[in-house]
């Protein structure tokens, strides 16, 4: 940058550049693309060679504020906006990300206090074994039924309760919401059926994630042997070792068993499956839904099944739609099937339904 201008390290790894007297946005491309080019330039050390990537939000003076604190924050979004676009970037202040900065306020706002309101709810997916047709357990999914916007989808709500650090209280919930179902279906079913529960990698990490979950599993009841969670590759990739591998050993101790859920989507990095107690993989959807045309997707969903027969882990295929793909996977040996093709998520009253003609009459008096 030139002389004229200034560099300042606004805080952590924030840094802001004030760029005087530029008269055109393609001026400032340039400036902007080779900063770029000097921080993507590998940094030797002793031991090792650096890489680094920068993201760089602007906003320009008068259009976009004429006070300093207006111009750092929407350079502050925009930077964020081009972190979320991949390394390297850049992107300009626009009007519209003030709406949904807005949005996303109002929505975390809301969040807040959707637990109080009584406004989630649980819905159920069964797992079923395709051999016997039976139900070998249920997905709690949560749903929130927004005040004035309706249900909103849980791929919406999750992200920002995960970066506000509501998950720990809405998980908490989800997590007694589903015990408490599960407890009053195995008293009058004579079959026992399992929970899986999906925790967010966030919610595991909490520090008293281990004596909410004992908490909760003393107070409903439930059998931990019915109990299944389910957690994300993501959750190997910070702290891996000490920490999680203890809080998944003593799961295991208690009886409850671990699912690899969106198996194939992360960094897929097989020694985890060696060192880490998993029960089960989750094969996400995306292989399955082309998988009677694509040979690549066949040969993948193949091997997982192989190689995880070969650990002792049980295989689900997610998000099987046709009797095609059912068939397919039962002759690759998948020990369950997940999807709408048996039945999509379903609010309790409803499963209790499905559960009464799916299993066999004289296992269950409901
Ligand atoms: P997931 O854990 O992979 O859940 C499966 C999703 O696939 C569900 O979407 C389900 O409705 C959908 N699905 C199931 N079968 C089919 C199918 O045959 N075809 C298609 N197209 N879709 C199918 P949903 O309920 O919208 O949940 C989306 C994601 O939100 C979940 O993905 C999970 O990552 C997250 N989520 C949902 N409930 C919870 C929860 O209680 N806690 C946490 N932490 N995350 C949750
Ligand atoms: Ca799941
Ligand atoms: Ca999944």
């Amino acid at each position: 940058i030139r002389e004229t201008d200034t560099v300042s390290r606004f805080g952590g790894d924030e840094f802001i550049i004030l760029i005087d007297n530029t008269n055109h946005r393609h001026e400032l491309k340039m400036i902007i693309d080779k900063l770029i080019r000097c921080l993507s330039t590998p940094v030797e050390t002793s031991k090792e060679t650096l890489h680094i990537s920068g993201s760089i939000g602007i906003s320009v003076y008068p259009d976009d504020g004429t006070d300093i604190s207006t111009l750092i924050r929407c350079a502050d979004m925009s930077m964020y906006k081009a972190k979320a676009q991949g390394k390297d970037t850049y992107c300009f202040f626009e009007n519209k990300m003030n709406i949904e900065i807005h949005e996303y306020l109002a929505m975390e706002n809301q969040l807040r206090s959707a637990v109080a309101n009584q406004e989630l709810e649980l819905e159920y997916q069964p797992i079923i074994n395709p051999l016997t047709n039976k139900v070998y357990a249920t997905e709690a999914l949560v749903r929130w039924n927004r005040d004035s916007e309706g249900r909103v989808p849980p791929d919406k709500f999750i992200p920002i309760a995960e970066e506000s650090g509501l998950i720990v209280p809405i998980g908490e919930w989800i997590l007694r919401a589903a015990c408490t179902q599960l407890a009053d279906w195995n008293q009058h079913l004579s079959a026992e059926l399992k929970m899986s529960i999906n925790i967010s990698t966030l919610q595991f990490k909490d520090n008293d994630f281990d004596k909410m979950l004992l908490n909760v599993i003393k107070e409903t009841g439930v059998n931990p042997l019915n109990l299944n969670l389910e957690i994300t590759e993501n959750l190997f990739l910070e702290d891996r070792e000490s920490h999680i591998f203890t809080t998944l050993q003593d799961l295991r101790t208690q009886g409850i068993s671990i699912s690899l859920d969106d198996f194939g989507t992360g960094y897929s990095s097989l020694s985890y499956l060696k060192h880490f107690p998993i029960n089960v993989l989750k094969i996400d959807r995306s292989f399955i839904t082309d998988i009677i045309d694509d040979q690549n997707d066949q040969s993948l969903v193949k091997a997982i099944i192989n190689m995880a027969e070969g650990l002792n882990i049980k295989v689900v295929a997610e998000g099987v739609e046709t009797e095609q793909q059912c068939e397919l996977l039962i002759d690759y040996q998948c020990d369950y099937i997940q999807g709408y093709y048996f039945s999509k998520p379903k609010s309790a009253e409803e499963l209790q339904h499905f559960l009464r003609q799916s299993q066999k009459p004289a296992l269950i008096s409901l």
